[in-house]
């Protein structure tokens, strides 16, 4: 018999998605179901890979949305009375998004089916090149953002932060790493501001970014290697992707909120044997069989998100964690090895 095993993996953006996965050594496909916590993009594209990579039925996976719509933190809805919501403006390039080109490869695009989402973003790419003719401006005057302006120390200190291992970093903020005359140069003000970096920052993180865009370097002044979807994310991506899903037969159980796993323990490790959700104030549970998959999506840069008007701010933090973050704090406060979510979360006022 396959026996569950528990994995984590690390994706980018300080998340991490826990899964149980089974060797599925004797147990057929055809009988193993797949349950995935959170409908953002991390659980449709690994519910689309487990039907064309992982030889699921669509109809053998669940996805769990606590929201009313699925696609997470890429939504983007409104109208022209009440204004429109966007939570992130995001940008892809091809370097370093090949996992999320290969996806919309295989998803027919909305606008015309006999076209891919991938070939459609192509084509508007293609058309509208970006191409920022001001990247920084100083004191009303456009600045020359073609020279970084690095010192000789900025240079050895980025060369020493992409040669070290990560955890030889471990904690440290950026700042630590680098010398303040770093922070006026004018790479560090189009980093910043192209990833969102702060000084007190992940040090570990910028790692990563350097690693994963290193090949924007020459064109970080203008922009040139960002690429856009035609219509926001959720329009362009989401969309397309949950219809495709849908049409595979995939259940979306929406307004379903997952608020603890149970575990059970075997000769092979922890298994999860039940999957406790609320839905309308009301408590429900699906029992897991052993061989079955069950991937959570945990902590969001959106979740506890709240938005301003015209006339109000946004509210501030509620003391509580809430969606995703309540259910990993759950699980973390059972399972050590699940993690310290706090690292991640617990210092709204260095992270928001
Ligand atoms: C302002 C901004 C700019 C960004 N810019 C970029 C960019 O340029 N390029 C880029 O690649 N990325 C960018 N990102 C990051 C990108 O948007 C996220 O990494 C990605 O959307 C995360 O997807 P996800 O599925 O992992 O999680 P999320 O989108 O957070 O989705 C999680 C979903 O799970 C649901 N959920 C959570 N907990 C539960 C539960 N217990 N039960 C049921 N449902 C639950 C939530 O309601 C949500 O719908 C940006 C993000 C922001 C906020």
């Amino acid at each position: 018999m396959a026996v569950g095993k528990l994995q984590r993996l690390n994706s980018p953006y300080f998340k991490r998605v826990f899964t149980m996965s089974s060797t599925l050594t004797t147990t057929r496909r055809s009988e193993l179901k797949a349950y995935l916590v959170g409908g953002g993009i991390a659980s449709l594209a690994s519910a689309a890979y487990l039907i064309r990579d992982g030889g699921f039925a669509g109809s053998d996976l669940c996805i769990f949305e606590a929201g009313s719509l699925p696609g997470g933190s890429l939504d983007g809805a409104g109208s022209p009375e009440e204004g429109y919501v966007i939570r992130g403006g995001r940008m892809f390039a091809y370097e370093a998004y090949t996992c999320t080109f290969d996806l919309l490869s295989f998803i027919p695009s909305l606008t015309d089916p006999a076209v891919s989402v991938t070939d459609e973003i192509h084509e508007f790419n293609t058309k509208h090149v970006s191409h920022s003719q001001a990247r920084l401006v100083k004191n009303g005057t456009k600045v020359d953002a073609a020279v970084l302006g690095f010192s000789s120390r900025d240079r050895l200190d980025l060369l020493e932060m992409l040669a070290v291992s990560e955890e030889s970093l471990g904690s440290r903020r950026i700042a630590e790493v680098f010398q303040p005359s770093f922070f006026e140069t004018n790479f560090w003000y189009i980093w910043a501001t192209t990833f969102a970096f702060q000084p007190w920052h992940s040090a570990l993180e910028l790692k990563r970014y350097l690693h994963r865009f290193l090949q924007e370097f020459p064109r970080i002044q203008t922009l040139g290697g960002v690429r856009r979807t035609p219509y926001n994310q959720y329009d362009s991506i989401v969309r397309p992707l949950t219809k495709w899903l849908q049409d595979q037969g995939v259940r979306f159980e929406m307004g379903a909120r997952v608020v603890d796993l149970d575990f059970k323990y075997g000769p092979g490790g922890r298994t999860v044997e039940r999957i406790r959700y609320i839905r309308d104030g009301a408590p429900n549970e699906i029992r897991v069989c052993d061989h079955d998959l069950v991937f959570v999506t945990n902590g969001s840069m959106t979740a506890a998100s709240s938005l301003g008007s015209m006339n109000s701010p946004p509210r501030q933090y509620a003391a509580a964690p809430d969606g995703s973050w309540a259910l990993w704090e759950t699980l973390a406060s059972k399972h050590s090895d699940f993690g310290r979510p706090a690292v991640f979360n617990g210092n709204p006022d260095e992270s928001k």
